[in-house]
Order: structure tokens, then C-alpha cells, then sequence
């Protein structure tokens, strides 16, 4: 594994099936337009930047990586995921409410230390590049240092990160506590000295519903409206005792996304992990707002959340990304994620492809989130966070790849089979920030 500073050679060519979407492929069609799959391309990165793809060897100009035989996606985008949960993944026998009191809360507590927090977050984010994920939105702690640490390990290795410092100020044990003075300060400094600094960028993070009073709600909310190029993220109705708890809590909301609604945190830029538990006037609220959400199908089994409506949410205009919830999702693999999200699916009656999967960590979570100029797919001068996969590692899935007959086949048993030991290389705005030992 590498996580040194190496800088992108100025002209680098990599040679392999290349996968990306140019818009969002529709439900269950599994030969969609959208799909631009480019066999034996090499892909062209100019000083970091995307500038183009070619059957032709582009010649000795270039440093080329000969990949044929190989799968190259855009690097992953998880847009849920904690990195003080690494600590707690694969936890036994709780749901939601006992699962953070027995497990969570003491893992985060340690995260008040600063030196926790840095060899933490360096390893989380290298965890990260090693499952195929370049860019993500994550939780720390309630630690300011938690934040700062994260932000600095992003900052190191080139990559687009979106973290804030996690808002809980009541409902938490001591040390996880903090209050609506203090917080918001450390909010503005978090926010000056971060946001907008490389590919970082400020989420104001609430925690969820309960563990906020309505004052400090109401302080992340004038964050929000106080600067629209901010990031929110928290957690809607993941759970069903969740949900009870949250309308006893909060007994003049419409429902649980309305008191996120009321206080002004949902906007184009904010991200909602789960909304299962949620109505058709809270998709409408979703829509109208532009807020997104987070689909975590291995956490929502793990944890018995339920089944989340995906055709549901599309059909009423709610974007969705796909996203691990480590630790409880059980995985940073985002195949793995993948396909819990079609045995997901298939619970409610449903049929996900591959496409829909993939586009929803790639293209689908960029646009989500705002940044398809970014990366997300292999248009030109996009940044070059592109990731190197092998097609099949194993003779159960080499055995499977050699019998499928066409694209989605191929890529469906791919998703279905493969994890992170399918990962060659990973490459950061161009940068080799990984690579298989
Ligand atoms: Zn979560």
C-alpha cells in the first residue's frame, strides 16, 4: 500500500475496460444508453485532469499502465460513512438506539484525543483507498479534533472529503456532550479553516433529531442558511423505534424529516442517510428541497432498519446515492454495499441492476452532491480519481465471468462477487494513492 505524497506523472495512460455513466440509467433496464462502457480504451490524464479516452496507443509521450483484461471505474464516492466506527464494525445483536449506547458511543468517546483522531482518520482514509472509495462524506466525533484530523489526512492524500464536526448536545454520555455556544464556534473555525481549502469541504453534521436540542437544530440551520455553499448531513428515519422516539421528542413536527424541514437543513447540499420510514408528503419535502439521500442497504439489514423504497424515492424526483454506514454497515466495499442493495431490493419485489447500482456510487452520488464537474465519471477535465479492478479473482467468479453473455451480466456478477481483493490500483487527481501488494 502507498499513501506517500507521489505527484501525478504529467501524462498517464491507463489501458482497460472502461466503465462510466453519462446520465442516470432508468430502473431495471439493463440496456441502457446511459451505460458507456469502452473495452480495451486507454484513458488519457494530464496533469491530474481527465482529458480524454482512445482505442489507439496514445504513444511514448505517455507513462502507460497496460491494464487489458481489466475493469477501470471511477474511484467510489460513500457519502455515509463514520470513520470512529471502524472500531465497532461487526458488533453483535443490537438495533439502532442500543447499537450507538452498547457499542458506538464508547468507540467515539476515545476520538476527544488528539493523537486518536490522526492515526484514525489516516487509517480510515487509507481503508478507504484500498476498497476502490476516493471521495466520501463522513462522521468523525463530536471532538473538534476529529474533524481537523480528517480534513488533514484528506488534504494529504489529494482527496475530495466532506466532514463536519458531529452536533450532539443532549442524549449522549458524558464526553460526547457538547452545547449550542461552543459548538457553533467551533463550527465558524472548523469552517474557516477547512472549507473550500484543496478538496475539502464543511458539512454542518447534525448528529440525528434526538441528540440535538431545538436550540442547537436551530443553530445548524442559520449555518446553513448563512452560507448555501455548506454541506449538511445527518440521519432521518432509519428505525422504527427511531421514528417513535423522535415524534415524542419533537411533538409539533409534521413528521421526523419536518423537524430537519422546519429549521432549514434541507437543501440542495444536504445528505440524509436512510428514509426508509418516510411518507409520500416527505418525498415530496425531499424533491422540492433538493436534499438527498444516503442509502446504506448493509447497515439496514445488519441492524434490521428495513427495506428502503429505491424505485419509490426515484419516482417522486429524490435523488439517491449508495453509501457503506461502516460501522453498521458491515463493509467498505462498496460491491459489497451493491449487493445487499439488490437482495434489498429484491425483498420489496424489486429488481436494482447493475447499472442502477454503480451509477448511484459514481456518476449518481457526484450529481447528488454537486460535483459531476468534479469527478464521477470519465468526462474530460474532470479530476482523475479512477480506480483499477480486476474483473474476477478466484475460480468461483472467473468460472461465472467466463459463462456471462453480455455488459450487465458481466458487470452484475462483478458487483455480486467481487470486494475489495478485486482492487489493483488507486489513483487520486491522477496520483497513485494506492496499489495491491
Ligand atoms: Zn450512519
Amino acid at each position: 500500500m502507498t499513501n506517500q505524497r507521489s505527484a501525478a506523472p504529467a501524462r498517464l495512460a491507463l489501458k482497460g475496460d472502461l466503465l462510466d455513466f453519462t446520465a442516470a440509467p432508468q430502473w431495471a433496464r439493463v440496456d441502457d444508453p446511459a451505460v458507456r462502457l469502452r473495452p480495451d480504451h486507454w484513458l488519457l490524464i494530464e496533469h491530474g485532469r481527465i482529458v480524454g479516452a482512445q482505442a489507439d496507443d496514445p504513444g511514448d509521450g505517455w507513462a502507460r499502465e497496460d491494464h487489458a483484461g481489466r475493469l477501470i471505474l471511477p474511484g467510489f464516492v460513500d457519502t455515509h460513512v463514520h470513520s470512529p466506527q471502524l472500531d465497532v464494525i461487526a458488533s453483535y445483536g443490537a438495533e439502532l438506539l442500543d447499537w450507538l449506547e452498547t457499542y458506538t458511543f464508547p468507540a467515539e468517546g476515545r476520538y476527544a484525543d488528539p493523537e486518536v483522531a490522526r492515526v484514525g482518520a489516516g487509517r480510515f482514509l487509507d481503508a478507504l483507498l484500498a476498497h476502490g472509495t476516493t471521495s466520501a462524506v463522513v462522521y468523525p466525533t463530536v471532538h473538534k479534533v476529529s474533524a481537523d484530523a480528517l480534513f488533514d489526512a484528506a488534504a494529504e492524500r489529494g482527496m475530495r472529503l466532506i466532514t463536519g464536526k458531529v452536533l450532539m448536545d443532549r442524549h449522549a454520555p458524558d464526553g460526547l456532550r457538547d452545547d449550542v455556544v461552543q459548538a457553533e464556534r467551533d463550527c465558524l473555525d472548523l469552517i474557516a479553516r477547512h472549507h473550500g481549502r484543496e478538496r475539502l469541504a464543511y458539512a454542518v453534521t447534525v448528529r440525528f433529531a434526538p441528540t440535538s436540542t431545538p436550540e442547537q437544530l436551530a443553530m445548524a440551520g442559520a449555518l446553513c442558511r448563512a452560507d448555501a455553499s455548506l454541506y449538511m448531513q445527518t440521519h432521518v428515519a432509519e428505525n422504527r423505534g427511531e421514528v417513535e422516539w423522535v415524534a415524542k421528542l419533537f411533538p409539533d413536527a409534521r413528521s421526523y424529516l419536518d423537524v430537519y424541514d422546519r429549521v432549514g437543513l434541507l437543501h440542495p447540499r444536504a445528505v440524509l442517510a436512510h428514509g426508509i420510514w418516510l411518507d409520500d408528503t416527505d418525498r415530496r419535502v425531499l424533491a422540492r428541497t433538493g436534499a438527498h439521500l444516503a442509502h446504506c442497504p448493509s447497515s439496514n439489514l445488519f441492524l434490521g432498519s428495513g427495506l428502503f423504497d429505491w424505485p419509490g424515492a426515484l419516482a417522486a424526483g429524490v435523488r439517491v446515492s449508495a453509501a457503506s454506514d461502516v460501522g453498521g454497515g458491515t463493509s467498505l466495499s462498496t460491491q459489497r454495499t451493491l449487493a445487499d442493495g439488490y437482495k434489498v431490493q429484491s425483498l420489496n419485489g424489486q429488481r436494482m441492476t447493475a447499472w442502477s447500482g454503480l451509477h448511484a456510487a459514481t456518476l449518481g452520488a457526484a450529481q447528488a452532491l454537486g460535483l459531476e464537474r468534479e469527478l464521477g465519471h470519465f468526462g474530460a477535465a474532470t479530476l482523475a480519481d479512477v480506480c483499477v479492478w480486476d474483473w474476477a479473482v478466484g475460480p468461483v467468479a472467473e468460472g461465472r465471468m467466463a459463462l456471462t453473455r453480455d455488459a450487465h451480466e458481466r458487470a452484475f456478477a462483478w458487483m455480486t462477487l467481487s470486494d475489495e481483493r478485486n482492487l489493483v490500483a488507486s489513483y487520486v487527481a491522477g496520483a497513485l494513492r494506492y496499489r495491491r501488494p
